[in-house]
């Protein structure tokens, strides 16, 4: 995999498409790199919530659980991943990053058949499911586990665009978007993601 014009180039292997998504803007400067989970189990529904112009939402990745990867947005051009967002002294993180989706469910919550169930009743299975406290929440949940794939993936990925655009730092949407978003949640790595990614091991 390499990029190209700001875009992902498959090389024999590699799972990556381009799915273009209308929701876009203009140039922007990426200096972090924001990482994000779907809030659904499935590819399909993240690209096509995506391509939905209602949507006003997108990424410049989402990545499958199994490590396949669809770019839809340049990584020269704004996404709208992060929505009201800061970081230090910047207001407004889809004018200075470039944001990854991660296929994942989220915060998840039991239905009264005792099974854990998403946002809108999906069920999944407990054996992906583990049980922890989000860093800005006091009671534990119930979360979907990323699979090693999709990490491994997200890893090879988020380092090309390191190599590329040389960021400040690996930020997640729950701390650009404190109190209002929880993802990628307490199941991401984000601290061993980030050392493997801007390579500070
Ligand atoms: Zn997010």
């Amino acid at each position: 995999m390499k990029i190209s014009n700001h875009l992902l180039v498959a090389e024999p292997g590699d799972l990556v498409t381009y799915d273009k998504s209308p929701n876009q803007a203009a140039g922007i400067s990426p200096l972090y790199l924001v990482m994000h989970y779907t809030a659904g189990p499935t590819l399909d529904g993240a690209v096509s919530w995506f391509k939905n112009p209602e949507a006003q939402a997108s990424s410049h990745l989402v990545i499958d659980r199994d490590g396949s990867i669809v770019q839809m947005v340049a990584f020269n051009r704004r996404a709208w991943h992060a929505g009201k967002s800061k970081w230090g002294n910047l207001d407004g993180m889809n004018q200075f990053s470039i944001g990854i989706e991660l296929v994942n469910a989220g915060k998840l919550r039991k239905n009264s058949n005792d099974q854990w169930v998403t946002w809108s009743n999906k069920v999944i299975p407990a054996t992906d499911v583990t049980i922890a406290k989000h860093k800005d929440e006091s009671t534990e949940a119930g979360w979907h586990e990323y699979p090693q794939a999709q990490l491994e993936a997200a890893c090879k990925v988020a380092s090309l665009l390191h190599k590329t655009y040389n960021f400040t730092d690996v930020l997640g949407h729950e701390d650009v978007s404190p109190g209002r978003k929880v993802d990628p949640g307490p199941l991401f790595p984000m601290n061993s993601f980030r050392s493997i990614v801007l390579g500070r091991a």
